[in-house]
């Protein structure tokens, strides 16, 4: 019982705390500019209510995903649950184009979690929490297809998910047409029926879409085509009190063992 009291007051203590920075932040606007911007965005003001406003894009599995009763599913569903638990606020999931996420933060938003990756172009608009992911792009090809190697790739029609990573990669590749969508499923279903030659795409959705079109097309190690590790983070409002918060409940999260029985139930067991 008194451990359970102990948690609650913790819990309540780091809500308070968010909640004071931003007010704090408010009372004292001369400090800095960029405290200044923090402490007006909504996302400061949701935070006061209780509320963590999450963006993702539901359409990436084993990450996110709508699930059979209709609402957004999957790993990193589960993970900002528990980060928002940790922190005393209900976290509310809002699905919408992963395109939209960055410029949504702060306004729409108060933080993405989606699969996405530490970028520098993505930095100069956002801040990320600690990485708590390591992936890398993979090539998707058709059953039969004999790409297998960087030099196979160029003057080839590329299927990608619209801001996505490997849309930056794909852009980069010579001669390619890169044809883009809001759905990576989009962009498969059009790998199975010829208008794509491969799709580029983040290793877990690539090995999920390998076992949902079984036997149609293949999953391809993008170390094959010396594609370099990426990091999942949470993105956040640039300079917010809040990313010191998430990343030590990411810690707690990792430390009491949540995580990677998330990791076991949502990624390993798929
Ligand atoms: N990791 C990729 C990126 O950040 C893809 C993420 C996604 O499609 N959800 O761009």
């Amino acid at each position: 019982m008194k451990k359970i009291i102990a948690i609650t007051l913790c819990m309540a203590m780091t809500a308070m705390m968010l909640v004071g920075c931003g007010a704090a932040k408010e009372a004292a606007p001369a400090e800095t500019p960029a405290a200044e911007a923090t402490a007006e965005t909504p996302a400061v003001e949701t935070l006061t209510a209780g509320k963590l406003i999450v963006g993702t894009n539901a359409a990436f599995p084993p990450f996110e995903y709508v699930g059979d009763d209709g609402k957004p599913d999957g790993f990193d569903m589960a993970l900002i649950k528990a980060v928002g638990e940790k922190l005393g606020l209900e976290v509310e999931i809002q699905d919408m184009e992963f395109s939209s996420l960055v410029t949504s933060i702060g306004s729409k938003i108060d933080c993405a979690i989606a699969g996405m990756t530490v970028t520098e172009e993505r930095k100069q608009m956002v801040d990320f929490s600690d990485s708590y992911y390591e992936a890398v792009q993979f090539v998707l090809v058709t059953a039969d297809s004999d790409i297998a190697a960087s030099a196979d790739l160029s003057g080839k029609n590329i299927g990608v998910q619209l801001g996505t990573t490997g849309d930056f990669i794909a852009q980069d590749i010579e001669g390619a047409t890169v044809n883009s969508y809001d759905k990576a499923v989009d962009a498969v279903n059009d790998l199975v029926n010829g208008r794509n030659d491969l799709v580029i795409i983040d290793k877990n959705p690539a090995l999920v879409f390998e076992s949902n079109f079984e036997g149609k097309v293949k999953a391809i190690d993008g170390a094959q085509f010396e594609f370099e590790p990426e990091n999942y983070a949470i993105a956040l409002p640039k300079d917010s009190a809040l990313t010191d918060a998430v990343n030590k409940a990411l810690e707690e999260i990792k430390a009491d063992g949540t995580f990677d029985a998330l990791v076991k139930q949502y990624i390993e067991e798929n």
